[in-house]
């Protein structure tokens, strides 16, 4: 998907109040922020946080740094990452590291990061192929979740449910378990919505079988049985939390 750009890979801008975060600055999130309307501006970016160190999750975190320092001549901002991203062969490079504030390595379930009016706290480590947590997001006693790349398994949707989130933004690669691969298939997705019961789930990070399969579709299934709101993202889809959540909640 990354590699034939079906889909945009840039990842999230995430808004709360006056802060600002970029989660997951996969290959195109430059372009993808500036070319947004109204654009998004990576100087008033607070921090970027990465999941996991894989390529469509970090492709662009060098180039976003540099953005959001102006080139490295205003020194501010904040990179949070798994420790591996910044040692053993790592993807924040040496001299970009330099241009921001501050460096924070998240360790699994742990927390609170402070970026400014957010609390940021992380998951249990998930099963992926290099370090890998959840993201849980907390502004004014608003939860939002994000549920990256990995396997499932048992405890992992009891872990999410803890944080309480009112949206979840959950991966789902693939369609069907039709190979063994570190990623959440369909019912895998349903399995853990179902069981964090978020007031908004939303799904992303496609692959083709996936997209195939009609996303749109499939979370409309989702919505009819649990009795929430279920949302297939799309290149450019924004998130009104303040209306979605409350919508929800008024259901
Ligand atoms: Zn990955
Ligand atoms: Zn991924």
């Amino acid at each position: 998907m990354v590699a034939r750009q079906l889909r945009a890979s840039g990842g999230m801008w995430m808004r709360f109040g006056t802060t600002q975060i970029h989660v997951d600055p996969g290959p195109g999130a430059l372009v993808r922020a500036l070319s947004h309307v109204p654009p998004c501006n990576p100087r008033e970016l607070d921090a970027i946080v990465l999941s996991h160190k894989h390529l469509d999750h970090s492709g662009d975190v060098n180039v976003l740094i540099e953005a959001m320092t102006s080139g490295g001549f205003r020194r501010r901002g904040a990179v949070l990452a798994p420790p591996d991203a910044f040692d053993d062969g790592p993807v924040v490079l040496p001299y970009a590291r330099r241009f921001v504030e501050r460096v924070e390595m998240l360790e699994p379930s742990s927390g609170p990061y402070p970026i400014g009016g957010v609390q940021l706290f992380t998951s249990m480590r998930h099963v992926h192929a290099v370090q890998t947590h959840g993201l849980h997001f907390v502004y004014e006693g608003l939860r939002v979740s994000y549920l990256p790349c990995g396997k499932y398994f048992a405890g992992l949707a009891a872990d999410y449910a803890r944080h309480a989130p009112h949206v979840l933004v959950i991966n789902v690669l693939r369609y069907r378990d039709d190979m063994n691969v570190d990623h959440f298939t369909w019912p895998d997705a349903c399995r853990v919505v179902a069981e964090i019961r978020p007031r908004v789930a939303v799904f992303q990070h496609f692959g083709t079988k996936m997209l195939e399969a009609d996303p749109r579709r499939l979370a409309q299934q989702v919505e009819d049985e649990l009795g929430l709101r279920a949302i297939a993202a799309y290149d450019g889809y924004v998130l009104d939390l303040e209306t979605e959540v409350m919508a929800a909640a008024a259901d």
